[in-house]
């Protein structure tokens, strides 16, 4: 647990390419800091994972379709990656939209996935379970293709404002919001062979094939595989 010297260096890169504040280096010497990760097990965050190896991934069970396959994605990932793994259960089934609730897409929304208030939602737990132990920072996996607005950086901005305006000055880093998926892959150096281990389907625990988030995967797989890492 804590802030460790490479992930330093590491993040003044990402201050530059994201333009989010470093909550770590601020902390007083001797201060626990704590890095949590929001941890779906899909390829975004497990690159993520794999690149900054946060304190805590958190993976939330929020009662949507493909929950139990994220969390075994999730374990398997950091099983293998040694790191902490948390799960969260909060049934909100009834409170969600679109391909992930089994429901009638929104008007609103940009794309079939879209769950009203998702990102600030899940990063208000990760606050609320883990801001006793420390907590500093909240990472979330954001890149530059997202379509909702809460992966956008006006929004990211305006939750690292508001956590850091409440107790425990908590700040939220996106380090990859300007990243691609494919980009983000090169740059966390993300190994080929764990791509198996990664699940990214909106709409059942096991990947469907044709929802937007098995595409994504299977571009990204075939991306890998061109690049023969
Ligand atoms: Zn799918």
């Amino acid at each position: 647990m804590g802030c460790r010297r490479t992930h330093d260096v590491r993040r003044i890169w990402l201050r530059g390419a994201a333009g989010f504040r470093d909550g770590c280096l601020s902390g007083r010497l001797g201060e626990l800091l704590l890095r949590v990760l929001l941890f779906s097990g899909g390829i975004d965050s497990s690159a993520l994972a794999y690149w900054l190896r946060p304190d805590v991934c958190l993976t939330v069970d929020y009662g949507h379709r493909p929950a139990s396959g994220e969390v075994a994605a999730a374990a398997s990932i950091c099983s293998e990656l040694g790191l902490r793994h948390e799960v969260i259960f909060v049934d909100l089934r009834h409170l969600g939209s679109g391909s992930l609730a089994g429901t009638p897409v929104s008007g609103l929304a940009r794309a079939e996935e879209w769950w009203p208030y998702r990102n600030q939602m899940l990063i208000t737990l990760a606050g609320m379970r883990f801001l006793s132990e420390g907590l500093r920072e909240i990472v979330i996996g954001a890149v530059s293709t997202d379509v909702h607005s809460d992966g956008r950086s006006p929004f990211l901005r305006g939750i690292s404002r508001l956590m850091s305006l409440q107790e425990g000055q908590v700040a939220v880093l996106a380090p990859a919001r300007r990243l691609s998926p494919e980009r983000l892959l090169d740059v966390s150096e993300f190994p080929a062979d764990l791509l198996g281990l990664t699940f990214s389907c909106h709409t059942m625990e096991f990947p469907c094939g044709t929802c937007r988030g098995c595409i994504k995967h299977a571009e990204l797989s075939n991306y890998m595989r061109r690049g023969a890492r």
